[in-house]
């Protein structure tokens, strides 16, 4: 390091989960110098092998407990259904003072299944990046994935500011616009912005595949834009979506209420043949593409 060069945030970084995000981290701390070293772990063998293939680390294991041991900080990039597991088992070898953060989409489920694992002395900042493709493993990792995005940070009252301040820095070195929420705030808010959505297409490429098999490959080869556009969201990993959906249940379960209570509207409109009524949804709709492109341009 040349002496103008400015020490990196961290000592030791552990990756527990090497996926996309996890391996997406790995190149944006590399990218920034954010790390003296990055210990990389992951469930699986194959998973390591390909990890180190990718050099995605500087030590690699399979033991989540040795990589987290003497880092200072941990981050859990797993399915939100292992973050209490992971959690649980690395928690008696964390140092003091260490953070650990996780990418978990899902805030109090992931706040209520850490938290009690993360030992006296070691901080806990719930995070989750607002960016993701619909690839998953350590292949579709790149560096520059949380340029530009908003990351949440959902820390309790009783979080030490100092470690709060320390992963904003960290998020904003990786690329990302900060927004601190309550959790309970950030769950609503994704379950309509980014589950509600990835529901619907999950739903409407399941329709399609349950047409009979002549309709359905012409659905594929005639195939226009919008349905190409749920497609690739229904390509998004299985195991993901299935632990959003169970664990930030019930605000999935509050916006598909008031989808489907519009659904049926919008069906009883059609059917009375409500033109005016369809073109001013079809307006307003119009409207918000207009501000959601405006909020994003820069
Ligand atoms: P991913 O590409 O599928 O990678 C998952 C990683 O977790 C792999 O290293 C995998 O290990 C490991 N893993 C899987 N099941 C496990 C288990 N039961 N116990 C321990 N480790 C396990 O997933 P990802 O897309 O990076 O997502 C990681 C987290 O980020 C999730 O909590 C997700 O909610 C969140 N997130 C995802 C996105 C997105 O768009 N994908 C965006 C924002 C946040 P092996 O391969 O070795 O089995």
């Amino acid at each position: 390091m040349s002496s103008d060069q400015a020490a990196p945030l961290f000592g030791r970084i552990a990756l527990i989960g090497i996926g996309l995000i996890g391996a997406s981290l790995s190149h944006a701390i590399r990218r920034g110098g954010l790390a003296e070293s990055i210990a990389v772990s992951t469930r699986s063998q194959a998973t390591l092998d390909r990890a180190i293939e990718l050099n995605l680390g500087d030590t690699y294991t399979t033991d989540s407990v040795a990589a987290a041991k003497d880092a200072d900080l941990v981050i859990l990039s797993v399915p939100l259904g292992a973050m209490g597991a992971v959690a649980q088992a690395i928690g008696p070898s964390l140092k003091p003072g260490a953070i650990v953060i996780d990418a978990g989409s899902s805030k109090s489920s992931v706040i209520a299944d850490i938290s009690p694992h993360i030992p006296d002395g070691v901080h806990f900042v719930p995070s989750h990046p607002i960016a993701g493709t619909e690839y998953s493993g350590p292949d579709a990792g790149f560096a520059t994935l949380f340029d530009n995005r908003w990351c949440v940070l959902t820390p309790l009252p009783h979080t030490d500011q100092g470690a709060v301040e320390k992963i904003s820095k960290f998020w904003t070195a990786c690329g990302s616009t900060i927004e601190l929420m309550d959790p309970g705030h950030h769950d609503k808010v994704l379950a309509i912005t980014s589950h509600l959505p990835q529901l619907i297409a999950y739903c409407i490429v399941d329709t399609a595949t349950n047409l009979e098999s002549d309709m359905q490959s012409e659905v594929i080869k005639y195939s226009a834009s919008g349905f190409q556009d749920f497609t690739r969201l229904a390509a998004s990993d299985p195991t993901m979506w299935r632990d959003v959906c169970l664990k930030n249940r019930d605000a999935v379960l509050d916006v598909l209420s008031q989808f489907t209570e519009d659904l049926t509207a919008m069906r009883r409109s059609i059917r009375r043949g409500e033109g005016e009524e369809l073109h001013e949804i079809f307006t307003r709709t119009r409207a918000i593409r207009l501000e959601v492109i405006e909020a994003n341009k820069d």
